[in-house]
């Protein structure tokens, strides 16, 4: 049967599916477009469509291989009514069979879609009140509506959504008042196109005649159809061809839904993938605003893009490359409040930071949730991958004494070569895909080691820890706590906590870990004198060429390197209360956590660093 065709006949839809019919299919799914018998409050006693059918054919053909292609699917059809239709008559109808139902869904409503946006069909109705029109379709009118906006209520199923001037154009009598008994009377200020001046005369005469398409303006306007459909639409064939994908595995990435943690060095590539494979929902988020620095190896921005939000800048470039993806930006911080709402709505998460403090967090969660998750570090020349998923070890169980923030570095402080970040990402959307495709050779139970500057790996064989389940609660329910109490120190704006009372001391019982994470860790101050004349003491723990650079904004700090500070015992006394600078607040915190579990309480790290103040003294 041919994959589309016009009928003056009834269409015979019991007929039409028999021929769809194959053993390899195991659903089948369909579209009817009836006559409704009103249409904007007119009553409609009958109908009449038309088409320009050597271009209709040849589009509808186009929308159908399409929709094989795109949804892998086995046999697809569609057969159009032309001429004189009753009330409650079959005006189109679309069949799919494939091997699945999620294929035939989407490419049934593709079809139908699709021919209603692109394929040159009128009607005309017929009005109880004995006058009739070209319909006035108001959506078209509307030039913000857009195809997908349409629904796919049979009134419309026929071509009145297609492309907006060429409706105007097409119908001939429209104008913007709404006219539908307005036979004949043209607003010529939207004849857009020629193609109207082909319609006005086919329409004046009421019915249309193939062949009548002699005139130049005609010629331009099928020209300027010609370009307008043939705007590409994804393609998924290069990796359906793999018989590991094909349609059955499109239609699970179709289904899938990802959450992207942090869209640079490792979110970029991981995006990019994605977004090009299809997967259904993309959730993003960063807090970070694009630097020029980040440009080296965040390579899907643009220098004049410097200054926005990585989230939303990520966000358009998904929409750019692949509009089937429902992409959702964040441009909050992940914390321990919106952490679990964010994880449990979507099936797999993929850690993008470069921070740890974050990495625990959504082990964490995604452990207490069961959503799988793959984490990668950089540290210059060198990286690591590993996935936690239900039943595998996590993060905790590897790392027992969590390597804290700012130990290791991050790119902003130890320097990283562009490709670095990108192969790991890549890693991670290959790793990613693995899962969502439930394809062979996951990387389970092991951690990645990869040397890029030796091309060496290794693979560190990891073991999950009996007490896993529980201390990843905990810990969860800590890092809630935290975030908790954090929420009340910032609200409370300023004044230095209360740190007796809130290290350990409110009696609430919970694991011991627990006590620790809810006494606030970084406190805000506009200068460091500031501090001081609170009474504390002032430990810049940056690095001596740091210091040089930029040296302490205030004459009561102390330089202590970070490494001599966590070396054996702390050379100040624990009994005065102390504030840890660095340059951006990440190691600094990681240090007064680590001081923490060594039992000095009043530790506390400076939030944002020597940065912050003097973001504060601009501001
Ligand atoms: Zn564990």
């Amino acid at each position: 049967m041919p994959a589309f065709s016009f009928t003056s006949e009834r269409i015979n839809e019991s007929e039409l599916r028999k021929q769809l019919q194959d053993p390899a299919a195991g659903g089948y799914a369909s579209f009817e477009g009836w006559v409704r018998n009103h249409n904007e409050g007119l009553p409609v006693r009958h109908l009449e469509y038309e088409a320009f059918e050597p271009l209709a054919i040849k589009e509808g053909e186009r929308i159908v291989a399409e929709a094989v292609k795109r949804f892998g699917i086995e046999h697809a059809a569609c057969v159009h009514r032309i001429g004189d239709l009753a009330i409650g008559e079959m005006a189109v109808w679309v069949g799919v069979s494939a091997r699945h139902r999620a294929e035939a869904f989407a490419a049934c409503r593709y079809i139908i879609d699709e021919v209603k946006h692109r394929v040159p069909i009128w009607k005309k109705e017929h009005y109880e009140n004995g006058d009739s029109g070209w319909v006035n379709c108001e959506r078209c009118a509307a030039p913000t509506t857009g195809p997908a906006e349409q629904g796919a209520d049979a009134d419309h199923a026929h071509a009145t959504a297609y492309d907006h001037s060429h409706s105007h154009g097409a119908s001939g009598t429209h104008d913007h008042s709404h006219s539908h008994g307005a036979f004949g009377t043209h607003d010529h200020s939207h004849s857009h196109n020629a193609s109207g001046a082909h319609r006005h005369g086919a329409h004046e005469g009421a019915t249309v005649k193939q062949g009548q398409t002699s005139s130049p303006a005609t010629a331009s306007a099928l020209a300027a159809t010609h370009a307008r459909i043939g705007a590409p639409v994804p393609d998924y064939s290069r990796q359906m061809a793999l018989k590991e994908v094909g349609a059955a595995g499109q239609a699970k990435l179709r289904a899938s839904r990802v959450l992207v943690v942090g869209c640079g060095g490792l979110g970029v590539p991981v995006i990019s993938y994605l977004a090009g494979a299809g997967i259904g929902r993309l959730g993003l988020i960063d807090s970070d605003h694009l630097e020029p620095s980040n440009l080296h190896r965040q390579t899907m921005y643009a220098l004049a893009d410097v200054g926005k939000p990585k989230a939303h800048l990520a966000a358009e470039r998904v929409r750019a490359l692949n509009p089937d993806v429902d992409v959702r930006p964040y441009t909050t911080r992940l914390d321990a409040l919106n952490a679990p709402d964010l994880i449990a709505q979507h099936d797999l998460v993929i850690d993008c930071t470069d921070n740890f403090s974050t990495k625990f967090l959504l082990n964490d969660y995604c452990v207490q949730l069961g959503k799988p998750v793959v984490f990668a570090s950089v540290y210059q020349y060198e990286g690591q991958l590993q996935i936690v998923q239900p039943g595998s070890a996590c993060l905790r169980c590897v790392w027992p004494e969590a390597t804290r923030d700012g130990i290791v570095g991050n790119c902003s402080e130890a320097g990283v070569l562009g490709p670095v970040p990108g192969i790991f990402g890549g890693l991670q959307a290959f790793e990613a895909m693995k899962l969502l495709l439930d394809l062979p050779g996951q990387l389970k139970d092991e951690l990645l080691v990869l040397d890029l500057l030796t091309l060496t790996t290794s693979r560190v064989r990891t073991k999950r820890a009996s007490a896993c389940p529980e201390h990843a609660i905990s810990r969860a329910t800590a890092a809630q706590a935290a975030a908790v109490a954090q929420a009340n120190a910032a609200a409370a704006s300023g004044t230095a906590p209360n740190q007796r009372g809130q290290i350990g001391g409110h009696g609430t019982p919970g694991p011991a870990d627990a006590q620790v994470a809810t006494s606030p860790l970084e406190l805000s101050f506009d200068t460091l004198d500031q501090a001081h004349d609170a009474g504390f003491d002032i430990v810049d723990i940056r690095e001596p060429h740091e210091l040089e650079e930029t040296p302490t904004p205030s004459a009561h700090a102390r330089a202590l390197p970070m490494a001599e500070l966590l070396h054996g015992q702390p050379p100040f006394k624990p009994t005065r209360k102390t504030v840890l600078v660095c340059a951006s607040g990440r190691r600094s915190l990681a240090a007064t956590q680590e001081l923490r579990e060594r039992g000095i309480a009043d530790v506390y790290s400076l939030r944002g660093g020597v940065k912050g103040l003097q973001a504060r003294l601009f501001t």
